[in-house]
Order: C-alpha cells, then sequence, then structure tokens
C-alpha cells in the first residue's frame, strides 16, 4: 500500500459508507467511494422499480426516526440542506384481531387517552425517560467503549437506571408486569420486533426501549420523496468537498482498489475478510468469517390503486404498521424464524408513504412499502404470507393490489451483498452482538491491518439508518492514519 493515490477509500455508498465518506472529506482529505449496484445509497435507496410509471419505492428503509435524531445526523443537520421530513400523528399502530388498534402517537398524552385502562402504565414506563432523551439515544447509538456523557453526573446515573430497568423488565420473563395490557403490551412488542430475534431478550428490549421512547420525542419521520433525498444529501456534502462515488465497481480484493492510506469497508464482515485477505492476521480473518448471520427479512413493495381498507380506520393516520397481532402471536412467530420454520403468520412491517406524503401518489396509485420476517436464507416467495396477515386487519386488501414485486431473503443479497440470505442487519442483533460486533475486540471497527476499518451495520451501535458506524470508523481512521483527533464539523 505504497504511494497513496488517495488518502481514504470507501467500499460501499450505504449511510455508513456515505457518513465515514463525508467525514473523511470534511477533515480536508480526499475520499473515493465505490460503490457494487448502479445506483448509490444501499439500504436507503427510493427506485422506480419499472411497476407503474411514476411510482418510486423505498426498497430498503423508509423510516427514519435516527436521521434526525443520531448525535451523527444531528451535525449533519439534514433539515437545513433542504430535506423535509413529515412525521405522522401516529408513529406507529398494532392492529389487534376484533379490536381497535393499539396506536403510539407521537404526543404521549394523546397516546396515553387512547390507550384509555393500559395508558397510565404507558406514561409510567416512557415519561421518565422522556426527561432526557438524549441519554437514551446516546445509550444505544454509542460505540459502547467509550463512556457515555450521561454517565457522568448523577442525574445522569440516575437515567441510565432508569432506562436500564425498563430494558431489563421488558427482557425477561416478567414482561408483562410493567405492561399488564394486552394493548400496551402488543404496541411494545411490534417495536422489540424490528431487531428479528427473540422476544423477550435484551436485544429486541434495547431496541423497543429506545426506539419507542423517540416516538415521543422526535417522532418516527420519514423524508419526503423517499429514503433517497437523505443519501443525496452525503453525496452532494461529499462532492462540494472534493470526493466522488463510481458505481458499478465492486471491490472483491485490495488490489482492486487505488492504494490510499485509509480503507473504510461498508461491507459485510466476511466481504471485508475476502478483501483483505492475505492481509488480515489470521485471528480477525477467523472472527470476521464466524460472525453469525442473524435473522431474515424477505421484501414486497405493491402497487395499490387506494389506501390499505383496515378494519380500524385509525392505522391509516399511522407511518408505520406492525402487522402481528398481540404480544404472544409475535413472539410464537418469530420463535419460528429463529427455529428456522417459516412462520404461517409472519411479523410483518407495513408503510403507506402517501399517507403523510402525498405525492407519492400519481393517477390514483400509491406504493406500499411491506416486509416479513422470515428465516435466514428463506427461498419462499413472502408476498402470500404479508397479503395474508394484511387482509387479516384490512379486509378487502387483495382488491387494491394492482401488482407488486417480491424478494425472497435468500435473493436479497441480489441488490445489496450485505444482506446475505436476508439478514438485513448485516450480522446478528443480539445484545451481546451489539457489543462485540463483529468480534470481541477493544477495536471493533479495525481489520487488523494499518489504516483498515469496517464501517458498516455489522459494527457497533447497530443497524439503522444513523450513520453512527461509519462515523465513528472514520473518526477512528482520522485519529490513526492522519493524527486528527478533533472530530470535524459536519455542519452544512
Ligand atoms: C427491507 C429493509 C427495511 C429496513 N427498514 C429500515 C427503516 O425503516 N429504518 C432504518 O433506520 N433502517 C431500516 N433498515 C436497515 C437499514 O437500511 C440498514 O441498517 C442500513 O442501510 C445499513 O447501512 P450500511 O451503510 O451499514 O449498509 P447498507 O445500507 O447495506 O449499504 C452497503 C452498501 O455497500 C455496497 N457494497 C457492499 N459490499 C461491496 C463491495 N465489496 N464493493 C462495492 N460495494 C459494496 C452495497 O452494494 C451497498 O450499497 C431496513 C433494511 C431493510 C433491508
Amino acid at each position: 500500500m505504497s504511494n497513496p493515490q488517495v488518502d481514504a477509500v470507501v467500499v460501499g455508498s450505504g449511510p455508513n459508507g456515505m457518513a465515514a465518506a463525508v467525514t473523511m472529506a470534511r477533515a480536508g482529505l480526499s475520499v473515493q467511494v465505490y460503490e457494487a449496484q448502479s445506483t448509490i445509497g444501499g439500504g436507503a435507496r427510493t427506485l422506480d422499480l419499472g411497476l407503474a410509471p411514476g411510482i418510486s419505492h423505498d426498497i430498503c428503509s423508509a423510516v427514519h426516526p435516527l436521521a434526525i435524531s443520531s448525535p451523527f445526523f444531528v451535525d449533519f443537520d439534514l433539515r437545513s440542506r433542504g430535506l423535509e421530513f413529515t412525521t405522522p400523528e401516529v408513529s406507529y399502530a398494532q392492529p389487534l384481531d376484533n379490536q381497535p388498534a393499539a396506536l403510539a402517537f407521537h404526543d404521549l398524552d394523546t397516546t396515553v387517552d387512547h390507550l384509555g385502562a393500559a395508558g397510565p402504565e404507558w406514561r409510567r414506563f416512557f415519561a421518565p425517560l422522556l426527561e432526557r432523551v438524549d441519554d437514551a439515544i446516546w445509550l444505544s447509538l454509542g460505540d459502547k467503549r467509550s463512556i457515555p456523557e450521561t454517565l457522568r453526573d448523577v442525574p445522569g446515573i440516575a437515567n441510565v437506571m432508569r432506562f436500564g430497568l425498563r430494558l431489563l423488565s421488558q427482557a425477561s420473563p416478567a414482561w408483562n408486569i410493567p405492561l399488564s395490557h394486552e394493548t400496551s403490551q402488543s404496541l411494545f412488542t411490534g417495536v422489540a420486533a424490528h431487531a428479528i430475534g427473540g422476544l423477550p431478550a435484551m436485544g429486541t428490549a434495547a431496541t423497543a426501549t429506545m426506539l419507542s421512547t423517540v416516538a415521543h420525542a422526535a417522532g418516527w419521520p420519514s423524508p419526503v420523496g423517499g429514503s433517497q433525498a437523505i443519501i443525496n444529501a452525503m453525496v452532494a456534502d461529499l462532492e462540494a468537498h472534493g470526493g466522488s462515488v463510481t458505481t458499478n465497481a465492486r471491490i472483491d480484493h485490495v488490489s482492486d482498489m487505488p492504494a490510499a492510506r485509509s480503507y473504510l469497508l461498508d461491507t459485510s464482515a466476511l466481504n471485508a475478510a475476502q478483501i483483505f485477505s492475505g492481509l488480515i492476521p489470521a485471528k480477525v480473518a477467523k472472527s470476521l468469517r464466524s460472525f453469525k448471520q442473524g435473522n431474515a427479512a424477505a421484501k414486497v413493495d405493491f402497487v395499490l390503486n387506494g389506501p390499505v381498507p383496515w378494519a380500524d380506520p385509525n392505522i391509516n393516520r399511522a407511518g408505520t404498521i406492525h402487522v402481528g397481532g398481540t404480544r404472544a402471536q409475535m413472539a410464537a412467530a418469530e420463535a419460528d424464524v429463529i427455529a428456522g420454520r417459516m412462520p404461517a403468520h409472519p411479523v410483518s412491517l407495513v408503510s403507506d408513504p402517501t399517507v403523510f406524503d402525498p405525492a407519492r401518489e400519481v393517477d390514483g396509485l400509491r406504493p406500499l412499502w411491506t416486509y416479513a420476517h422470515v428465516p435466514f436464507d428463506c427461498p419462499l416467495d413472502p408476498a402470500e404470507y404479508i397479503i395474508n396477515q394484511i387482509e387479516r386487519f384490512a379486509p378487502g386488501f387483495r382488491d387494491t393490489i394492482v401488482t407488486y414485486n417480491s424478494i425472497p431473503a435468500s435473493e436479497m443479497a441480489g441488490h445489496n451483498q450485505n444482506y446475505i440470505g436476508g439478514d438485513i442487519a448485516t450480522g446478528l442483533v443480539s445484545f451481546y452482538r451489539m457489543m462485540a460486533r463483529p468480534r470481541t475486540s477493544w477495536d471493533n471497527y479495525s481489520l487488523g491491518v494499518p489504516g483498515a476499518y469496517l464501517c458498516s451495520a455489522a459494527t457497533p451501535p447497530a443497524p439503522g439508518v444513523h450513520g453512527m458506524n461509519g462515523w465513528f470508523a472514520a473518526r477512528r481512521a482520522l485519529k490513526t492514519q492522519f493524527g486528527i483527533s478533533e472530530a470535524p464539523s459536519l455542519a452544512p
């Protein structure tokens, strides 16, 4: 790696790759990003799938609580760059059989009123956490190596304990004690299921405690026009600071890249080991190769000729709908997934962007974003499973379908090689694997080769469109390779 031609090469243009690229460029370095696909953005792309004229689909992520709340994006400040976010009045909804849906409004008081008998326990759970929301965010989105700011004063320590106790309560077999009503249990569990793991368990409980708290703070917004707007803003900033992205450029080995002083890989752990094969210490390579894949998702993008006819019309006020029924039903479905069995009624996530972004509808047609939790590498077409789940709570849904595009878990890596076997988290998400991601080490980002770092969702803190993995990895590269200890400002 002598005679560097560029300061930093970034492999992959997902949100973490772009976060790393922007951070390096803002430190005054030359940056070149290589992307295997023909389009930029990885898990935050909005594409015309050719299903209906003018209709675009968020092929992976769609709802972005952390694109306005994560420390990286607070500094990068998408809104000041002209991005418009719409925040639904109902952050998320949980349809239930033969009864009104449970709703988590953006506003906590409205949620408590709407939950009726379950309202007071919902308030007891979340109101204390809302006093210092940033603590919950930093605890969840830290690099798990530095002491969180919040632990540096007594009120902060008290807040960590509040967060921890609630998390533990929802990770234990006694999880029905603090949330004793079916509505509040189901509402919380729908969010926990985002981690596609055991219910109850620490990883899913941590995910739900943080995301549900944010739902009552910044809310669960989406960018107008779709997720791609986030990536486009990052590419614009990179280019304004001299960097560039090359598409259709898959990197299989370090020899495919120009010599650089640092390499940041927005790839799977396995792919990182392949790219640096022969250079990585054997012990590191072994642990990267053995990082376990997580459970999977299978995607269906629909075109509808009208809104989903939810039996409870309040569901149409929500940005995200967790379709899975009660806590017990979702826990059983996720247990099937973990055991490698396709559940008859898989937990499915649904979002109709037209509800909060009317311009997504074109000539009476609208996109519907859905995906289902399925076993790793499952080859089954998820479409009928998802249609049946939605029909269960929205009779007549089938009649609104004009067409759809379906991707089984086993084919998800076709449009993003990080999603091996449909593992959209780029590696198992358990509590332990949130800390030791992808391996047990003090420096999880380092690949054991000077200047080479993993910066994808396969590192701490966890998956999601928050840019933190890329930001943390880039800051390590800045420090070790360029002697820059201060994080560069990302402000517009
Ligand atoms: C169906 C689905 C729904 C989701 N919903 C949400 C949501 O609503 N909200 C949310 O916050 N998160 C959501 N996520 C998760 C989120 O999209 C990911 O956690 C996030 O995109 C991870 O970012 P990343 O940069 O680490 O990797 P990715 O976004 O996966 O990007 C990796 C990029 O690197 C490229 N690449 C990989 N290897 C190479 C190589 N060797 N050479 C060149 N290029 C390479 C890939 O092509 C890809 O473009 C969802 C994911 C999926 C799949």
